[in-house]
């Protein structure tokens, strides 16, 4: 599973860092990035979570487009 995090949608809301911050943390400016793009088979129920929490639908499951 591969995740990316629209930076043109994410407002910071830290759910994702929230549900599963083994994957996903803010950065300085206070937006998520995901720490791997590479989600650990252990972390994916947690991140489909995050994915369906956004406030913002700023996180993608782009595992079919690579
Ligand atoms: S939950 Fe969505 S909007 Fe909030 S920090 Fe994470 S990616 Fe950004």
């Amino acid at each position: 599973m591969k995740v990316t995090v629209d930076d043109q949608r994410c407002r910071g809301h830290g759910v994702c860092t929230t549900l599963c911050a083994e994957v996903f943390s803010l950065t300085d400016d206070g937006y998520a990035e995901a720490i791997s793009t590479d989600v650990p088979t252990e972390f994916e129920d947690a991140t489909r979570e995050a994915i369906q929490c956004c406030p913002e639908q700023a996180i993608s499951d782009v595992t079919k487009e690579t």
